[in-house]
């Protein structure tokens, strides 16, 4: 079941939303990316921004005090932020998996305790799924749950989880059943906030992907109440952990356009002002051709990310059209960042242009959600088993 299915913005709401969502980036996010990208910084102050403007319970349905938007017009605001600085979708997109999972599997009673904090951003948080071994391969996690009385006793380490160390609250999937065959129906989900047996070991150095924390987690006899199991009911945690990839791929997909559109421009302008032989280069064949099949490969992206978006908003099943969008749109924001680059010459080494930070965030696009290799066999599993008719 989709949750989001059947949701509706009046078009001109949604022009004013994405008005909104532009005049912040112009005002409050390009004049201090550099800085906060190159000093590794948490922005407190943009994080703070993000919750008045409804970022944090953008998914969210309005009953819990959310925005409530279709995937469209939230793939739409995340190409925008994304193409000024990825890394803060980061922020409230994992946050938004989280919620989206007690939307989705939660009692009523766990909706309505977690889901109007979290929407208005007072918790913030994510998903924590990888392990140090086990990351594609999800089954093969180690973290066990065991049940003792009303509580569940949790231990085990999480890693690379976005929003680690400044997030209040994560989705963790564990085993309750470790010995399950098959394995994924001994796996739960916890909502597991920070208290006493939580910590967090070690910040994450990464290439890109500045600014926001991914972190390892421990949990050391982790002690928490049966009812903070996602919908009561053990045996559940895989399909529900992975019941709201679609929308992650949608939303990385977005990311990826944003990326991809972003080097575009900033080709674009470099290429009209910089001159050789006399000429500005957009008017040398090398570069027209490099701008061209940028261009070609920004819009094909964002269309197929439409398109995969708007088919979820009706409530289609769309693990392929998700997959593909995904795909193509990471692929296009690692070449785009990477012609974009070329054409900046020797600037497009220097850090003191923004190209540079484009070029180091498009390969996580690549991994994230689900790898651009598990993409490609997701795909083809779907078109055969849509080519029979299952
Ligand atoms: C910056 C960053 C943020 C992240 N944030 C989070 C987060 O918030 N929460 C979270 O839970 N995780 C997060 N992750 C982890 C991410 O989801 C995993 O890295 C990803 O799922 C891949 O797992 P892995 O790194 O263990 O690679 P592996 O699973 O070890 O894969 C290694 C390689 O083998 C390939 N491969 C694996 N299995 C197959 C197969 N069956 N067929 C073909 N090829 C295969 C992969 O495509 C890859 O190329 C984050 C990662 C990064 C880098």
């Amino acid at each position: 079941m989709n949750t989001l299915a059947n949701r509706a913005i009046d078009p001109q709401d949604e022009e004013a939303l994405l008005d909104m969502i532009s005049k912040w980036v112009e005002g409050e996010v390009r004049p201090i990316v550099k800085q906060y990208d190159h000093a590794d910084e948490w922005p407190a102050h943009l994080v703070d921004q993000m919750a008045e403007l409804g970022l944090f319970g953008a998914t969210v349905g309005q009953e819990y005090g959310g925005l409530g938007l279709p995937a469209s017009t939230y793939a739409k605001l995340v190409m925008k932020i994304s193409a000024a600085w990825m890394s803060i979708t980061g922020i409230f997109n994992s946050h938004l998996m989280l919620a989206l999972a007690i939307e989705k599997f939660g009692t009523q009673a766990q909706k309505e305790l977690w889901l109007p904090k979290l929407a208005s951003g007072e918790l913030r948080g994510g998903l924590a799924l990888t392990e140090p071994d086990a990351g594609t391969d999800l089954q093969g996690l180690r973290m066990t749950a065991r049940r003792d009385g009303d509580d569940y006793v949790i231990n085990g380490t999480k890693t690379w989880i976005t929003n680690g160390i400044n997030g209040h609250v994560f989705a963790l999937l564990v085993k309750t059943d470790p010995a399950a065959n098959p394995r994924h129906k001994g796996m739960s989900l916890f909502i597991a906030d920070k208290r006493e047996g939580f910590s967090v070991s070690r910040k994450l150095e990464k290439l890109g992907y500045k600014a926001i924390d991914s972190a390892e987690m421990v949990f050391e006899d982790y002690r928490v109440p049966a009812s903070h199991l996602i919908g009561e009911v053990e045996g559940q945690g895989f399909y529900q952990a992975t019941g709201g990839l679609e929308l992650g791929r949608i939303n990385v997909a977005s990311r990826g356009v944003g990326i991809a559109e972003g080097a575009l421009q900033l080709a674009l302008d470099y290429a009209q002002m910089r001159k050789t032989f006399g000429k500005p280069i957009s008017e040398h064949q090398a570069i027209q051709l490099k701008l061209g099949e940028m261009a070609t490969r920004a819009q094909a992206a964002r269309l197929l990310t439409l398109d995969a978006a708007a088919r979820f908003d009706r409530g289609e099943r769309v693990d392929m059209e998700a997959g593909m969008a995904k795909y193509f749109a990471s692929e296009a924001a690692l070449e785009n960042s990477t012609e974009s680059m070329r054409i900046h010459g020797a600037y497009g080494y220097s850090k003191e242009y923004d190209i540079e930070r484009l070029y180091r965030d498009a390969p996580l696009t690549c991994i994230g959600e689900g790898t651009n290799e598990m993409q490609r066999i997701i795909i083809s599993k779907q078109l055969v088993a849509r080519s029979q008719g299952r």
